[in-house]
């Protein structure tokens, strides 16, 4: 447990939290902002910072949280799908370092879904970045050179 985490201090319960879910690794709460109406955090009870660091186990735990969490919203708040996101680093969005994941209803009626996409759909990448990319990341992580891109 980390003293100035505000999640720590949730899953202490020295900080107020809405509890929706909880077993021996995982706690899930609502999100104070929420950025649709049910929108869930899912987090590990033991500290860490974020997706680099978090331990498997705990990575496969809160995962399967997160999705049994997102059934039961579909299903209970009747949204038409489900957004999980996470966030890793500060310019990726990460605000909290205590690793979550954001489950998030979506629905067709915008009275209860404020979320907008974050890039544009249907905007083709450059082939040969893409490529180079692409072949850059299956080196470094041993995979068999595969690909082209057509
Ligand atoms: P991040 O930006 O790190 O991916 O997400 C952090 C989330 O934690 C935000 O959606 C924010 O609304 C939520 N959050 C921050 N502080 C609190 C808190 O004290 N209580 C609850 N329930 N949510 C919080
Ligand atoms: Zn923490």
């Amino acid at each position: 447990m980390s003293n100035q985490c505000v999640f720590c201090g949730i899953v202490a319960g020295s900080v107020p939290s809405v509890k929706v879910a909880e077993d021996d690794t995982t706690y899930a709460f609502m999100d104070i902002n929420p950025g649709s109406d049910g929108h869930v955090l899912v987090i590990p009870k033991q500290h860490s910072k974020d997706l680099f660091e978090i331990p498997a186990d705990d990575l496969t735990a809160v995962t399967l949280a997160a999705q049994r969490i997102a059934k039961a919203a579909a299903r209970e708040f009747g949204a038409d799908g489900v957004n999980v996101l996470n966030c890793c680093g500060a310019d990726a969005w990460q605000t909290v370092f205590h690793f979550h994941l954001h489950v998030i209803p979506r629905y067709v009626d915008k009275t209860k879904d404020r979320l907008v996409l974050p890039w544009q759909p249907g905007t083709p990448g450059d082939k040969d970045t893409t490529a180079a990319l692409g072949g850059r990341l299956s080196a470094v992580l041993g995979e068999r050179l595969a690909t082209t891109m057509d």
